[in-house]
């Protein structure tokens, strides 16, 4: 018996789902049950396709299912290192990008009620002195380049935040935070069966 984690403990499915038999036809056939193929088979199927999931394990099985569940700007480079390496106007393009991924997936949470433990909030931390500079620097930085504003936390309003002595600084962002990613990612099959989308597993 394979042990369950915390997600899989903690996450109930209300799918049902096949194996693939036989012969069958669609317009889009989308390979993988993880977000990226939920989320294109959602969209695919409000424009009126006729569209099946081929999932070769379970639904969520893959980092769809068990990752960190952090909705965040950015990636998991810093700006300015995107910046030099596509220029000032593609970075700006990009960061507007982050910012639009989680806002679809806020859409999709909303519009399909999906049951996530949807957190607002994300606090990025110093934990040592050399960090607060840049840390500063960081928001400064976004706030110069993005007009996108951080909130500063020091002292008390750190510790409101995140209740241990072990941070020395924080920046503060409500527009980015936290969900379960395998209750989201079965919220999303759901929804696409309940658009008439075919889930196939195993
Ligand atoms: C440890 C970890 C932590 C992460 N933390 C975060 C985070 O906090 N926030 C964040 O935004 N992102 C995070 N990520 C990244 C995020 O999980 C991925 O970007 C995202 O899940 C990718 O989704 P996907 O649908 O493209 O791929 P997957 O979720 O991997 O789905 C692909 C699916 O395809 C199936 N499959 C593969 N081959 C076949 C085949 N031949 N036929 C049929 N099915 C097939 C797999 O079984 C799998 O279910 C993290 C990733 C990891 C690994």
């Amino acid at each position: 018996m394979t042990e369950e984690n915390y997600y899989q403990a903690s996450a109930c499915s209300e799918i049902s789902t096949t194996k693939l038999e036989g012969e069958h036809r669609y317009d889009v056939c989308v390979v993988g049950g993880g977000v990226t193929g939920l989320s294109s088979a959602i969209h695919l199927a409000e424009r009126g396709y006729q569209v099946c999931v081929l999932e070769a394990q379970k639904i969520g099985h893959g980092a769809s299912g068990r990752n960190g569940g952090q909705f965040i700007f950015g990636f998991g480079a810093e700006m300015p290192t995107v910046r030099k390496l596509v220029g000032e106007s593609e970075a700006k393009k990009l960061w507007e990008l982050s910012l639009e991924a989680i806002r679809v997936t806020y859409q999709l949470v909303e519009k399909h009620q999906i049951d996530c433990d949807w957190q607002w909030g994300h606090v990025h931390t110093a934990v040592k002195t050399r960090q607060i500079p840049e840390l500063s620097e960081f928001k400064d930085d976004l706030m110069r380049h993005y007009d996108y504003d951080l909130e500063w936390l020091e002292g008390i309003s750190l510790m409101e935040q995140v209740a241990s002595p072990r941070y020395l600084a924080g920046v503060k962002d409500q527009q980015s935070g936290h969900l379960h990613p395998l209750k989201y990612t079965l919220g999303l099959a759901k929804a696409a069966q309940e658009m008439g989308v075919d889930l196939f597993e195993e």
